[in-house]
């Protein structure tokens, strides 16, 4: 999960007002803002790598407690570094909204970043083996290696030697 901390309103028309992904006059947060205006205020663009790509979930903190939640439906990406979003503002009764809504900022790291990673369950998926086991990212421990080895047994009566034969007849590279 995403925390972004947002800072004080303020104007950045002449930059961002024809944006194509996310155009906007301000950027920040006033204690006036409606729950739309904290997520267009929000979506961008904060410096971030690819590894924010995968990322489901931010929560968006104002002044010291979390406002709002947003599920992340798209990314756009501008220069190398530089990232936006576009989700769906999380209601009453999603279970994410209903954990998070109105707390402290979880994020005490101290960093001064407005960005940073919040682990949480929310964001895990399943082993791509398929052994049910909730993961970041594709597998859990040595499950790739499980995968890999289903393979071979299907398709090489269990044998790596015949497998790396096969690899060669195809020209693949062995090394
Ligand atoms: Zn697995």
């Amino acid at each position: 999960m995403l925390r972004i901390k947002l800072g004080a309103r303020r104007y950045v028309g002449d930059e961002e007002s024809t944006d194509h992904f996310l155009p906007r006059e301000h950027a920040g947060w006033d204690p006036t803002l409606t729950d739309e205006e904290v997520y267009e205020a929000a979506r961008g663009w904060w410096r971030l790598s690819s590894k924010a790509n995968s990322e489901k979930y931010a929560m968006i903190v104002c002044g010291d407690t979390i406002r709002l939640l947003v599920a992340i439906d798209e990314w756009a990406s501008r220069g190398d570094d530089r990232r936006a979003f576009r989700g769906r503002i999380l209601q009453p009764g999603h279970e994410v909204h209903d954990r998070f809504i109105g707390q402290p900022d979880p994020v005490t790291s101290g960093s001064r970043n407005p960005v940073a990673y919040y682990a949480d369950e929310a964001d895990l998926g399943h082993c791509q083996c398929g052994c049910g086991t909730r993961v970041r990212g594709d597998w859990a421990p040595g499950h790739d290696q499980i995968a890999i080895h289903r393979v071979i047994n299907a398709n090489f009566e269990g044998s790596v030697r015949q497998f790396i034969e096969w690899c060669r007849t195809q020209g693949l590279k062995l090394a």
